[in-house]
């Protein structure tokens, strides 16, 4: 099923999309039992598929990334998190942080997995059965506070609001056997920049659930961001950063494409940080 969240007449819907774009109606509850009415409804705004609980994300999780940045093959997943406020509709603008200014925010296509069972020592075997299904992200990133802001933490220059795109549908695990089998992209303006295959990550998606679950429990509603291909604006030469009036696609096989515009957030500077 491919379920989409959208705002019709002032109240917030879950729908089943189906292949013609028709969307009826789906009662009941994302994480309980969703039942389809059949009630054909017509979508007035889409909104990212759920309100994530935890956003955690991994870093490094492709080969080929890794290299581009220079980077050693880490031997454990690389856990960092953004805040659930950084959470964006798909169409809605990522707005380039002015308050705290940053001039280097770059994207990165990722695979999300939404995490539908309460998980906590969940083992390889056992890990798809606890996820409710799919989605596209966007990890935007400001490398210079990613970098240099945070105290070698990643989580100011990944955490600003908007920063996390999700959408433009869940598509449920039964729809994609193997998340590791998928191409991913994402296409600045028009131009691809990053255009490579889930089956490259280092940790695939069973794993990360494994290693994620141990020892701690993740609820249902986590978000798991999967990490980016290579390709990313910061490692290119001349590197390539968001503009107020670009447009960003992220595009995954079998899910869709979540599509951004970039405006520049409309805040004073916050000086002398
Ligand atoms: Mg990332």
């Amino acid at each position: 099923m491919r379920i989409v969240r959208f705002q019709t007449g002032g109240h917030v819907h879950l729908g089943n999309e189906h292949g013609d774009g028709r969307v009826t109606l789906l009662e009941g509850d994302l994480f309980g039992t969703l039942v389809d009415s059949g009630e054909p409804v017509r979508v007035e705004k889409r909104l990212a598929p759920l309100e994530p609980r935890d956003i955690l994300c991994i870093g490094l999780n492709y080969r080929k990334h890794a290299e581009e940045g220079k980077q050693a093959i880490p031997p454990h997943p690389v856990l960092f998190m953004k805040n659930s406020g950084t959470v964006q509709n798909p169409g809605d603008p990522i707005l380039l942080p002015r308050r705290l200014e940053s001039r280097e925010v770059d994207y990165e296509c990722e695979l999300a997995v939404v995490i539908g069972r309460e998980c906590r020592n969940v083992s390889r075997e056992a890990a798809l059965d606890h996820v409710l299904g799919y989605c596209c992200a966007n990890d935007v990133s400001a490398r210079d506070w990613q970098r240099q802001g945070g105290g070698g933490q990643w989580c100011r220059g990944k955490s600003f609001a908007t920063f996390c795109p999700l959408g433009p549908v869940l598509v449920t695990r039964d729809a994609i056997p193997d998340p590791n089998a998928l191409r991913i992209r994402t296409i600045l303006n028009g131009e691809v920049m990053q255009d490579w295959s889930t089956g490259d990550m280092i940790f695939d998606v069973p794993t990360l659930i494994e290693f994620l679950s141990a020892s701690t429990v993740l609820r249902p509603g986590t978000v798991i961001l999967t990490g980016t291909p290579h390709g990313v604006g910061a490692a290119r030469t001349p590197p390539v950063f968001l503009r107020a009036g670009d447009s960003v696609s992220i595009e995954i096989e079998g899910i869709g494409t979540l599509t951004n515009p970039v405006a520049e957030e409309q805040a004073p500077l916050l000086t002398g940080v």
